[in-house]
């Protein structure tokens, strides 16, 4: 299978570099043909901005509307254009970075504001009020698989359900539901190396133990089973939770299916 692994790390002797290097070995000794966008080694422009499209200038800059002119019109600057070829012909999408000030790292955020184009994983689809376009659970990315590998500072009791830093799954909901269903994604629960500055040398083959199995059940493992915008369980134009859709569940984890929780109508 193709598999395209996106990395954010500056320093290539990182423990982050390490577990780049060992997994993306894995992959390829696993039969998979692997594309590497490692953005700091490529010097991603992490900066959306007019300079994103080669067609004439606009008076006033409009971020989303020159994405879209761009798109449409094969204006976008080679890097984004590169990127997204590198999603299309992709089955299945890593993406690695420590956990920064609760997030990625800039220069990835940046990558998915620029690669992320108008019409190409958000503006998909009839937008009306009955339909609000093809997205969480449908666009153009669905049928790719996604998964998360972040290494994190805290400890894993400090990202547990009543943990000083919030639940890890409320954490990474911007990006695993926001940035990786929205597009159409099946996104896998995450790889996770908690408390990365305790580190020896035991620890480390355990995690690459850990994370080898996890690498092997890419195109296995169950997905995180987010809703669908489309599937029934939202009202449209509104986009909540339609009432007999798990009553009186609110916040982040209302959005992932829980049978159980529904009531039949
Ligand atoms: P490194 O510093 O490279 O290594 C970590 C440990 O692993 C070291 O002990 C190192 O000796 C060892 N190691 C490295 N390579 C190997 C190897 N090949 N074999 C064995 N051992 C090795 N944390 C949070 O939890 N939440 C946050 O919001 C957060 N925000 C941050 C913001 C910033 C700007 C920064 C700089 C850090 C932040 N952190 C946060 C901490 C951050 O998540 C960790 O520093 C990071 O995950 C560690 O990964 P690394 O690759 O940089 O590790």
């Amino acid at each position: 299978m193709q598999v395209l692994y996106v990395f954010a790390h500056p320093e290539p002797r990182s423990l982050n570099g390490a577990l780049k290097d060992h997994a993306i070995d894995h992959l390829r000794r696993a039969g998979h043909a692997v594309d590497v966008s490692d953005l700091y080694a490529m010097d991603w422009k992490a900066r959306l901005d007019a300079a994103d499209s080669t067609g004439p200038a606009a008076g006033r800059f409009d971020p989303a509307q020159a994405s879209k002119l761009a798109y449409e019109n094969g204006w976008q600057s080679a890097d984004i254009a590169a990127e997204q070829d590198k999603l299309r012909r992709a089955d299945a999408v890593i993406f690695q970075f420590p956990l920064w000030w609760f997030s990625m790292p800039a220069i990835m955020k940046g990558w998915f504001e620029r690669v992320y184009a108008y019409g190409f994983a958000y503006g998909v689809g009839e937008h009306s009020d009955q339909r609000w376009g093809d997205r969480y659970g449908e666009g153009n990315l669905a049928g790719k698989r996604a998964m998360l590998i972040v290494t994190t500072g805290g400890w894993e009791s400090h990202y547990s359900a009543r943990g000083i830093n919030g639940p890890i799954d409320d954490v990474l909901f911007p990006i695993q539901h926001g940035m990786l269903h929205y597009p159409g994604f099946d996104v896998l629960p995450p790889f996770l190396l908690y408390r990365a500055g305790r580190m020896d040398e035991a620890r480390f083959a355990a995690e690459r133990a850990a994370l080898d199995q996890r690498l092997d059940t890419l195109f296995t493992a169950t997905p995180i089973p987010f809703r669908r915008q489309n599937g029934g369980d939202y009202d449209i134009p509104a986009l909540t939770l339609r009432d007999a859709i798990a009553p009186g569940a609110h916040g982040f984890a209302a959005h992932v299916a829980d049978p159980a929780a529904d009531v039949a109508t």
